[in-house]
C-alpha cells in the first residue's frame, strides 16, 4: 500500500493559466525595477522554464542585482496568478473533490511560488486537506532545488513521516523527481497532455484524480471521505 499521496499542483490540481498572463506579469516586474524598454527577448526568457543562466544574463543586461530580479519576477508571477484564482479564471478541476476520499495524508510540491499554492490553498478552503504543501520560496536557491531534483518532494515527505508516497504529476519533471526520491509516480493526462508520451515511464497512467481512486494501493475511505474541509459555496466556478 501507498502510505500517502502527494501532488503536483498546476496541471493537476488546478488548471493552467494562459501563457499570455504569466508575460504580463513578467512585464510588470521589469517596470517595478525601472526597466521601461526590456528586450522583449529578455522578457520572454523570465516567463517559464527560468534557469540560473538566464537570470544573470538578464540582470547583467539592465545592470540588476540577479537576486532582486529573480524575487520581483516571482512576485509579480505569484500576484497575476493569485488574482487569477480570486477571478475563477484559474480553477480546481471538476474532479478535485475525488481526493478527499483518500485515506492517506497527502502533499503537494509544486514548482509554483509558495505564495501562489498558500493563496490557493487558502481560497479553496482546502489547507486542512494536505498536511504539508510546498511551492518554491521567491530565491534562486529554489531554481537549483525544483523538479526533478527530488529536494522538496522529500521535504514533503519528512513533513508527512512518509516512506511510500504515489507522486501525481503531470510533467516530465514530476515523474523524474518521483524517480530520483526513489518512490512510484502516477502520470495524470489532462487535456493539455493529450499527445504527450512521459519520460521516465511513470509507475501508472490516470485520465483524471478519480482514476487514483482505482489504483491498487491506494488507500481509500468507504465513508464517503473526509468532512475536514469545506469545497462549496467559495465562488470558485468547477
Ligand atoms: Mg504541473
Amino acid at each position: 500500500m501507498y502510505d500517502s499521496v502527494i501532488f503536483d499542483h498546476d496541471g493537476v490540481l488546478t488548471t493552467l493559466v494562459d501563457i499570455s498572463l504569466l508575460h504580463d506579469a513578467t512585464w510588470a516586474a521589469f517596470d517595478e525595477l525601472g526597466v521601461v524598454d526590456p528586450d522583449p527577448e529578455h522578457v520572454r526568457q523570465m516567463v517559464i522554464h527560468v534557469t540560473p543562466d538566464d537570470v544573470h544574463t538578464v540582470a547583467d543586461a539592465y545592470d540588476l542585482d540577479p537576486e532582486t530580479l529573480f524575487r520581483v519576477r516571482d512576485e509579480k508571477s505569484s500576484a497575476y496568478q493569485c488574482d487569477a484564482i480570486a477571478d475563477g479564471l484559474k480553477a480546481p478541476y471538476d474532479d478535485f473533490d475525488a481526493i478527499r476520499r483518500i485515506d492517506a495524508p497527502m502533499g503537494i510540491v509544486s514548482s509554483n511560488q509558495q505564495a501562489t499554492i498558500d493563496y490557493v490553498l487558502d481560497h479553496l478552503d482546502a489547507t486542512e486537506l494536505f498536511g504539508t504543501a510546498y511551492g518554491r520560496e521567491p530565491s534562486m536557491t529554489s531554481l537549483h532545488r525544483k523538479k526533478p531534483e527530488p529536494y522538496y518532494l522529500e521535504q514533503a515527505m519528512s513533513d508527512l513521516g512518509v516512506e511510500s508516497p504515489l507522486f501525481v504529476g503531470d510533467s516530465d519533471v514530476d515523474i523524474a523527481a518521483a524517480h530520483a526520491a526513489g518512490v512510484d509516480s502516477a502520470f495524470i493526462r489532462r487535456d493539455h497532455r493529450a499527445d504527450h508520451t512521459p519520460s521516465p515511464d511513470p509507475t501508472h497512467e490516470v485520465s483524471g484524480l478519480d482514476d487514483l481512486l482505482a489504483i491498487d494501493g491506494v488507500p481509500v475511505a468507504t465513508d464517503g471521505g473526509r468532512t475536514d474541509s469545506s469545497s462549496a459555496g467559495d465562488g470558485v466556478t468547477r
